[in-house]
């Protein structure tokens, strides 16, 4: 069960899973979209997210939630990404705020990453997996791919050469790159892979 209603993240993360786990999410089993984030953490939400999951569905769930920080903005939106432009809430009035609150900061000070925290639960199992993404936010969007903060979030060079992408793909956002580029260095895709080994054991247990 993978604890998302979000359209952009459900994408990633079926194709992160590949053919390996058979995967649903909560709106194919009509769960409605109503677990309160309370939390003051990425992982505190993961957790309430997964755990709500669980107990509705009583599948094995695997919850995502994630952020932006940019380090002018003491770390905002992080924990607040997806509320960022108030309600109601859009990806096109997310990076209208961001982008107004960066306005006067130049370039080589709007320093930021992703951060993504996955939580897996099932029967008296719980995992928590972090992934991170470092790279600057431009000035203005490019690129139709992704979702939310995708179009203004340009990747390090070293993090697109660590992940194994060619050069050209340098100077991106991670709007200009595919899905399959973009989870081969996503801060999805790393905090997936750190829980691969325990979603294979799951699936096999239960084959
Ligand atoms: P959550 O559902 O509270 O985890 O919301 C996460 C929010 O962070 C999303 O709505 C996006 O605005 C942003 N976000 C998280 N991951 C990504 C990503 O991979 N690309 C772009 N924006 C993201």
């Amino acid at each position: 069960m993978l604890a998302t209603h979000n359209r952009g993240k459900l994408a990633e993360l079926q194709a992160l899973l590949g053919g390996q786990v058979d995967a649903v999410c909560l709106a194919d089993l009509g769960v409605p979209d109503d677990t309160v984030e309370s939390g003051a953490t990425l992982q505190d939400n993961a957790r309430i997210k997964a755990h709500a999951a669980r107990r509705r569905t009583g599948l094995t769930a695997l919850a995502d939630d994630s952020g932006l920080e940019v380090d002018v903005l003491d770390g905002a939106p992080g924990v607040h990404s997806a509320r960022y432009g108030g309600e109601p809430r859009s990806d096109a009035r997310n990076l209208a705020a961001l982008l107004h609150a960066l306005r006067d900061v130049p370039a080589e000070r709007r320093s930021a990453r992703f951060r993504c925290c996955l939580c897996l639960v099932a029967e008296d199992l719980e995992v928590l997996a972090t992934g991170t993404l470092e790279g600057t936010v431009i000035q203005a969007p490019r690129g139709a791919a992704g979702f939310g903060y995708d179009p203004v979030f340009v990747p390090r060079p070293e993090e697109v050469l660590a992940a194994g992408l060619p050069p050209d793909r340098i100077g991106r956002t991670l709007a200009e790159l595919s899905m399959a580029d973009k989870n081969l260095l996503s801060h999805r895709g790393r905090a997936l892979r750190r829980l691969q080994p325990v979603l294979l054991a799951l699936a096999q247990a239960s084959s």
